[in-house]
């Protein structure tokens, strides 16, 4: 049976056995580990991943391809194909009690989102790794100081420890994408590596600061947070956003008061 690639499902599947090879043995699965593929497609990484000996849910929400998957399995105990969209499904209902491992060739349109609704589900989950977009790599990797410093850089490293692994090369895909990808591994942290009091004021200061990357903190925080307080906390009003480092992002959202409560 063949499949035609479909692009509304972000459809690029991987045949480069060279690269297939490096993710697997990046990865570094143990017998015994219980992993979920998101987006199986035709199974590249599916079954060399059954080969280590894990135990594996896979989530895959194009139909045609969890028939494909389903007969291809079929002989396979240790896999369970879920017909559903990642985005909705899970994935704590899956862990009984043991931590999951994940791992994914994404769609790239959806895959901010999804690694932010999997982090919901982080205190369940050992680690996982991506394919992406190279520049969504670059920049959930970013340090401060850099171009691709930005929001994406600071929420996903308050969640998590990120390593940027290798490049995959379009071609690497059929069809091929247009973009340069790349491998990278979140592992989310046990505690949180700053103090934060309320994750939606950090994501508010973030998001607020780096909409107007270019202005200083003075101008783009105006209505957040006051000058005097920022440099009581040690921090240059007239740095830029992307000066700014985690914890002193935390520091500044922390300083936020409550909204005071509407009658
Ligand atoms: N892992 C395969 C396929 C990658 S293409 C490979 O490397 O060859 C991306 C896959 O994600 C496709 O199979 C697509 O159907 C699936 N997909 C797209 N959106 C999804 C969603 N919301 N939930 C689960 N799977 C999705």
């Amino acid at each position: 049976m063949t499949h035609i690639a479909r692009k509304r499902f972000g459809q690029n599947f991987l045949h480069d056995y060279g690269v297939i090879s490096n993710i697997i043995s990046s990865i570094e699965a143990k017998p015994n580990d219980h992993w979920i593929e998101i987006g199986p497609g035709q199974g590249a990484l599916t079954e060399p991943l059954l080969e280590q000996g894990v135990r594996l849910d896979v989530v895959e929400l194009d139909r045609d391809l969890v028939v494909l998957l389903k007969d291809k399995f079929k002989h396979h105990d240790n896999i369970t194909i879920h017909s559903a969209d990642a985005l909705r499904f899970d994935f704590s209902a899956l862990s009984a009690g043991e931590k999951l491992r994940v791992v994914g060739n994404l769609p790239y349109n959806i895959s901010t989102p999804l690694m932010f609704h999997l982090l919901e589900h982080a205190d369940c989950i050992d680690d996982m790794f991506f394919m992406l977009q190279k520049e969504v790599v670059n920049r959930i990797c970013a340090q401060p100081n850099s171009k691709q410093y930005g929001r994406l850089s600071v929420m996903m490293q308050y969640y998590c420890a990120t390593e940027c692994l290798f490049d995959v090369p379009p071609e690497s895909f059929d069809p091929i994408p247009k973009v340069m990808s790349a491998i990278v591994r979140l592992v989310p942290h046990i505690q949180p590596p700053v103090q934060v009091n309320d994750l939606a004021k950090l994501n508010t200061v973030v998001t607020t600061a780096f909409s107007q990357r270019r202005k200083t903190l003075r101008n783009s925080l105006k209505k957040l947070i006051d000058e005097q307080t920022m440099v009581e906390l040690g921090i240059d009003p007239t740095a830029r956003a992307e000066n700014i480092s985690l914890a002193e992002f935390a520091k500044l959202s922390n300083t936020i008061e409550d909204a005071p409560a509407t009658i």
